[in-house]
């Protein structure tokens, strides 16, 4: 591709990061509400996606279709034709050139066809975060997204006991959540584009955080913007099981507070401490409870 004479500007990038579980495509969506703000979910698979869509596996887009039939995203493939021999581009490149030309190509089809001009981009991937930061053709804001770890830990519990596997993941998930998310507080929680964000505060009053959010890419929030079922959405990494979730109003989960039995809240508190005080956790399960009432408006 020819260089341009004056370097296009930055593409506004919301770039989510966290320990999965923790409530990213709900985010995602509540931002894509917005007329400027188009939510690409796991964005990084877009090539992936695509090919397993071609060898039979389902590969759903949100919309409902699979991602070889949805009308969207043959537009982009259109549009990605126009400059590469395979529209199909890799986003996983890591050498830093590549990477940038590929992304950039693939943000700019994306914002073109829907005429907005931030991207949220919820691949959670640190090495893409990195890349996405190294690069003169992004603006990246961080938002760090975290969930509580006991309620992480219960999640990762129930799809366990589904699958009939053993629940010893319980504490090793836990202890990863929090080597993972000290890690990405030492790294990128200085930087003046960084937004901590609980999902405990995100689903009980997501008109006060998303707004936090958008303040970085200098947007308000717009009426119905919250309202997910008035809004179509164009991103492959969900399932089907989240995609009919969408439509529910946001509510905050709690059933952790009662399903975690009395060792694996107090050996998994005392493993995580550091982790739950980092991010304003408390240990006991009724000051959580407490919290967490504090924080609903309707307690
Ligand atoms: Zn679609």
């Amino acid at each position: 591709m020819a260089v341009p004479a004056s370097a296009p500007a930055p593409i506004p990038v919301i770039y989510v990061i966290g320990s999965g579980r923790s409530g990213s495509t709900l985010l995602g969506q509540l931002l894509g509400g917005h007329s400027e703000v188009f939510y690409a979910g796991e964005v990084y698979n877009y090539r992936n996606s695509h090919l397993h869509a071609r060898a039979g596996r389902e590969r759903w887009c949100s919309c409902g279709e699979s991602v070889e039939d949805c009308t969207f995203w043959t537009e982009i493939r259109a549009r990605l034709a126009e400059d590469f021999d395979d529209p199909l581009v890799d986003l996983k490149d890591r050498d830093p050139a590549t990477f940038e030309r590929h992304n950039a190509a693939l943000f700019r089809a994306l914002l073109a066809e829907t005429g907005r001009s931030v991207i949220v981009d919820a691949s959670k991937r640190h090495y893409r975060l990195d890349l996405l930061l190294k690069s003169d053709a992004f603006e990246v804001t961080i938002v760090h997204l975290v969930r509580d770890a006991r309620a992480y830990g219960q999640s990762i519990l129930k799809t366990r006991h589904k699958a009939g596997r053993p629940a010893s993941a319980y504490y090793t998930k836990m202890w990863n959540w929090q080597q993972k998310n000290l890690a990405m507080k030492a790294i990128y929680g200085r930087k003046p584009r960084y937004e901590l964000v609980r999902y405990e505060e995100l689903a009980a009053d997501p008109a006060g955080t998303v707004s936090r959010i958008l303040r970085h890419v200098h947007l308000g929030l717009q009426e119905g913007q919250l309202d997910r079922a008035r809004h179509s959405f164009h991103d492959f990494s969900g399932n089907l099981r989240a995609r009919l979730k969408n439509v529910r109003p946001v509510r905050l989960q709690t059933g952790y507070l009662d399903k975690l039995n009395r060792q694996r809240w107090a050996l998994g508190t005392a493993m995580v401490a550091p982790g739950l005080l980092a991010f304003g956790y408390p240990f006991r399960r009724d000051a959580t409870r407490r919290q967490l009432a504090a924080l609903t408006p309707d307690g």
